[in-house]
C-alpha cells in the first residue's frame, strides 16, 4: 500500500511537471509567433520579446530534464508495486494453503476424538461404578488426569520415580487391586514395562 501511495504521489507530481513543460511551450510559441508576424515594432521591445524566447528554450530544456528524472522515478515505482503485489500474491496463498492444511486436520482430529469417546464409552461401561467415581474425582483433581501409566517405576501422571517400599506394596499387590501414586494420587497403571 505504502508503495502504491508513493507510485501515485510521483505519477502526479509527473503530471503537475508535464503541465508546466507545456506552459512554457505554448508561451514560447505564442512569442515566436509574434516574432514571425513582424508586428513588434520597436527594437527594445523586440530585444525583450528574443530575450524572452531565449530563456523561455532554457527553462523548457530544465523543466523536461526535470520530467526525466520523475518518470524515472514512477518507472522504479512501477516495479516496487509489482514486485510488493507478487510477494502478497504468494502470501496470500500460502495463507490459503495453511487454512487449508489446518481444516483437513479439524476433520482428521473431530473423526479421532468421535472414534475416541465411543471407544471410551464402551470402556466405561465395563468399569465398576465406585472405580468410576474414584477415577473421575481424581481427574478433576489433577489437570485432567486420573489414572496413569507406571513406565520404568516412574508414574507418568507426575513424572515422579517410585520409591523402593512404594514399589514393594504395588509389588504385593494383587492384579485386581486399584493400586495409586504416593505423590499425585493417580490410579497407576501396571504393565509389563512397569519395572516390577
Ligand atoms: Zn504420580
Amino acid at each position: 500500500m505504502a508503495a502504491e501511495t508513493q507510485l501515485s504521489d510521483t505519477q502526479r507530481e509527473l503530471t503537475k511537471a508535464e503541465q508546466d513543460v507545456d506552459q512554457v511551450r505554448q508561451r514560447a510559441a505564442r512569442n515566436q509567433k509574434l516574432l514571425d508576424s513582424g508586428s513588434v515594432g520597436s527594437a527594445k521591445d523586440l530585444t525583450n520579446l528574443q530575450h524572452e524566447v531565449g530563456s523561455l528554450a532554457k527553462r523548457q530544456s530544465d523543466l523536461e530534464d526535470v520530467v526525466l528524472e520523475i518518470m524515472e522515478r514512477v518507472e522504479s515505482g512501477q516495479t516496487r508495486v509489482s514486485e510488493m503485489t507478487a510477494r502478497r500474491d504468494e502470501a496470500e496463498r500460502s495463507v490459503k494453503e495453511a487454512e487449508e492444511r489446518r481444516d483437513t486436520s479439524y476433520g482428521s482430529i473431530d473423526a479421532e476424538v468421535e472414534k475416541i469417546t465411543r471407544d471410551r464409552e464402551i470402556l466405561a461401561e465395563a468399569i465398576p461404578a465406585d472405580l468410576m467415581k474414584l477415577y473421575i474425582r481424581l481427574r478433576t483433581q489433577n489437570a485432567g488426569i486420573g489414572a496413569a501409566r507406571l513406565f520404568q517405576r516412574r508414574c507418568e501422571g507426575c513424572r515422579v520415580e517410585l520409591s523402593i517400599t512404594d514399589l514393594g506394596a504395588v509389588r504385593a499387590a494383587a492384579a485386581d487391586e486399584v493400586v495409586r501414586c504416593e505423590n499425585c494420587g493417580r490410579i497407576l497403571v501396571r504393565t509389563s514395562e512397569s519395572g516390577l
